[in-house]
């Protein structure tokens, strides 16, 4: 059972793996935006552009009836679009390209007024990354003790063991024999 769930989350990694290394690529031709409505006239935005994705909290936005259609809508624009909710980047400092504002205010594209933002973005490598880690440990580790089951080597070092099955010469770990020795 817990061999089950572990393989599931190993599974469940590697598939968030792929999202995030697919929408990074995605990133750097299309800007994705999704964009809802918050509390009273707070509008928020999911943004993914330029090898990032950002969330954004525009609070109690004058412009709310200018940029908000309603409901929850998914745009696809151009890349290189300059809109007002990607002017986050100069106005925000990042941290090896995190972001993290609790409350900013940044000047909207177009009418150049202010807007007070929470601002939360992240580059695609770190989920990428991370989510790669337990997969690839776990493929280390079948490849390795399949190896060594295989053909019979030493599994701490790799020496062949077919004419010392009790005791790697090499390196000097005790083994467990495979078949129990009659006394
Ligand atoms: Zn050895």
């Amino acid at each position: 059972m817990t061999r089950r769930l572990f393989t599931l989350a190993l599974v469940f990694s590697l598939l968030l793996c792929i999202a995030a290394a697919g929408l990074w690529a995605r990133s750097y031709f299309v800007r994705d935006s999704l964009r809802f409505r918050g509390t009273g006239r707070d509008r928020n935005l999911l943004s993914s552009a330029h090898g990032e994705m950002l969330a954004m909290t525009f609070f109690d936005d004058p412009f709310f009836e200018d940029t908000y259609a309603g409901g929850v809508r998914w745009e696809k624009d151009n890349v290189d679009d300059i809109f007002g909710d990607w002017l986050l980047p100069t106005a925000v400092p990042r941290h090896a390209g995190f972001v993290y504002a609790h409350f900013q205010t940044i000047y909207l594209a177009g009418n150049g007024k202010p807007v007070n933002c929470r601002a939360v973005a992240m580059p695609y490598w770190f989920p990428a990354t991370l989510f790669a880690i337990a997969p690839l440990i776990e493929l280390r580790k079948r490849i390795r003790s399949r190896r060594t089951n295989q053909i019979g080597l030493c599994p701490k070092c790799g020496y062949d063991l077919r004419a010392t099955p009790d005791r790697c010469p090499e390196c000097g770990t005790a083994l467990i024999p495979r078949v129990a020795k009659p006394c």
